[in-house]
């Protein structure tokens, strides 16, 4: 007993000095400085038990600066962010499925013009709306995308319908509208998504796109987004990732993409693994930014590849990732909810509207970078 006793002491000097040693995670001045050094943001809610579900949203990320907007249009977009939350909040309460979450929370958001989605999508160059969206089962790693639509009025109910009732992962333009139409959905004229707010937004990129002609490559330079509303650009994608009472995850995106874009351009938001990506084994992802940037970071399945096969956690993914973004000259955001239940919303933009809620109803809403 008296040769064991000087171990069992060290073994147990050890265990407590591993427990003194700060994992600068859990550290909120660590997180500060980490923050300054990467200018990238976390919101996450801090839990210790595993919540039953939880769903996470996004309409945008961008130079979202308060000084900018006015009250009346942060409560308009406050209360929206919250009427799209509380849709898929009380279907996961009710043990609904995350898809059916992520659908109707999206559609909410697409109806309405605040968000470059659906209702309110951008113009392209030939003044045209051409609408992009994708939707993933974490559960069967099945997934629906549809791209460059002018007719369907929920794209999300497109690339669902896509994923369940096609052989397919991914229409397109045309095609993908005849199945809509074969499939019941809601068609519209694409005069539905003409908005003059959006209209004006092409046409102060244009604008700009003509002064610099000869001087840049314009045709790449000014592929843009500019909001009369915050005076400033943003990405106004929407996006929403949630966790079930099932366990199962799903992650869907819907956009109008970017103003001024040309010849059939299709960004990352019907991408599966740049846009959306949704894994039981890891993670559901939702993106919005520069798709460009994030179709070459594969940015939603390099978060879940990077939890799965490194397993590190979904905040630290994250930030890898938009860091990576960020080094290749890009910028935007994820919203994220883990197997586990943890919410990470993450962007390298000023702002990015978005929202929370768990299984206790908390709803946590974010707009700039606090
Ligand atoms: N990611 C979208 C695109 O590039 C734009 C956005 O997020 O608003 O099409």
């Amino acid at each position: 007993m008296k040769k064991i006793f000087p171990l069992i002491l060290c073994i147990l000097i050890v265990f407590s000095c591993g427990e003194l040693v700060p994992n600068p995670d859990d550290n909120p001045e660590n997180m500060k400085r980490a923050d300054k050094s990467t200018s990238v943001r976390i919101d996450r809610l801090n839990r210790t038990d595993t919540p039953e579900f939880a769903i996470i949203i996004h309409g945008g990320a961008g130079t979202i600066l308060k000084k900018n907007m006015t009250p009346e249009k942060e409560a308009a977009y406050k209360a929206k962010l919250e009427e799209a939350i509380r849709v898929g909040y009380e279907i996961l309460k009710n043990g609904g499925s995350s898809l059916d979450a992520v659908t109707k929370t999206i559609n909410v958001m697409e109806d309405s013009p605040l968000f470059n989605a659906g209702k309110g999508a951008v113009f392209t160059n030939a003044e045209t709306n051409e609408l992009d969206a994708s939707i993933m089962d974490g559960k069967t790693l099945n997934a629906g995308a549809s791209a460059g639509t002018t007719i369907v009025k929920n794209p999300i109910d497109l690339a669902r319908a896509v994923m369940e009732k096609s052989k397919h992962v991914m229409l397109s333009g045309k095609g993908a509208e005849t199945f809509a139409e074969k499939q019941g959905l809601t068609l519209v004229d694409p005069s539905y998504f003409h908005t003059d707010k959006r209209l004006e937004s092409l046409k102060r990129v244009k604008e700009r796109e003509a002064k610099a002609a000869g001087k840049v490559d314009t045709e790449s330079a000014y592929l843009d987004f500019y909001d009369a509303d915050i005076k400033n650009a943003k990405f106004g994608t929407v996006g929403c990732a949630a966790l079930d009472k099932n366990g199962n995850l799903a992650a869907g995106t819907s956009t109008g993409g970017m103003t001024n874009k040309r010849y059939g351009r299709v960004g990352d938001a019907p991408i599966i693994g740049s846009g959306t990506y949704a894994n039981n084994a890891s993670c559901a992802v939702s993106s919005t930014g520069w798709g460009e940037y994030f179709i070459r970071a594969q940015v939603a399945h390099d978060i879940s590849a990077l939890m799965e096969y490194k397993n590190i956690s979904l905040k630290d993914a994250a930030r890898q990732v938009l860091n990576k973004v960020k080094a290749l000259g890009g910028d935007g955001g994820i919203v994220a909810v883990d197997k586990d239940g943890n919410m990470v919303a993450d962007f390298n933009t000023a702002g990015m509207y978005r929202a929370t809620m768990n299984d206790k109803g908390e709803l946590s809403i974010g707009i700039y970078e606090q």
